[in-house]
């Protein structure tokens, strides 16, 4: 076996070793929550028992959530992007119909109509991580704005937030598989880590790329590019 072979099926297995960790965590934590939930339906202790299915719920939402992500990850290695020309502006809107309420008076978002060849699967699956980073990581009250251009032949895609920011150390790492900055608020968002990684993939193969501006305590900004084929 080569050297690139060997460090590809080093890479896999410390994938695989993270995300069976990342699911065993809200599966032990189901199994102990439904046999405590047992023992206080047992005992008629009902504010006990909501607690703790609501417990069940959470870690459902979350194991919901990272498989969805894994599927998303399968779909970028197994199937080749398939292009078509597609309004983007559209997608943007659509990808901002789908927050909660709450979010949804939080964005700013004003373009032209702009016609582009590319996935609109992997598209949709980039604005989608992008902003709900946005909105994790800032404040209820704070702002995040959506700029898209067309510019010169390329597409200029902007989620500006105003939150807590990336340091400079944690910029080299952001586009690794499960890397977060804060596991413990990364996890109680729901977060998996894997996130940015499957938007970087999903640009580089619509021939793009991405680029981040940021500053720890004042914002992040992701910046993607898509050149025209
Ligand atoms: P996660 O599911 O944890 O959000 P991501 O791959 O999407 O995983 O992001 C990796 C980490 O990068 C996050 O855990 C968070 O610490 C940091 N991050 C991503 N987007 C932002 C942002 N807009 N502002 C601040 N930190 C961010």
């Amino acid at each position: 076996m080569n050297n690139n072979s060997q460090n590809i099926d080093k890479l896999k297995q410390e994938f695989i070793a993270n995300a069976s960790h990342e699911l065993k965590t809200p599966v032990t934590s189901i199994q102990l929550a439904v046999e405590t939930a047992i023992t206080a339906l047992e005992n008629s202790e009902l504010e006990d028992t909501r607690k703790f299915l609501n417990q069940i719920l959470k870690d459902s939402q979350r194991m919901t959530l990272l498989l969805s992500d894994l599927l998303d990850l399968s779909q970028l290695e197994v199937n080749d992007p398939v292009k078509e020309t597609v309004n983007l502006k559209k997608i943007i809107e659509a990808e901002i119909g789908f927050l909660s309420k709450e979010n949804k008076k939080r964005v700013i978002f004003e373009s032209a109509d702009i016609d582009f060849l590319l996935d609109p699967d992997d598209f949709s699956m980039i604005v989608r991580n992008l902003l709900r980073n946005a909105c994790n990581y800032s404040e209820q009250n704070e702002i995040i704005t959506i700029n898209l251009l067309f510019d010169n032949s390329e597409v200029i895609l902007s989620v500006l937030d105003k939150g807590r920011g990336i340091s400079m150390s944690d910029q080299e790492r952001i586009f690794e598989r499960f890397y977060r900055v804060d596991k413990g608020r990364s996890r109680a968002l729901g977060g998996t880590g894997i996130g940015l990684s499957l938007v970087k993939h999903a640009v580089e193969r619509n021939n793009g790329d991405i680029q981040l501006k940021s500053k720890l305590g004042e914002g992040s900004e992701f910046i993607v590019k898509f050149f025209k084929t």
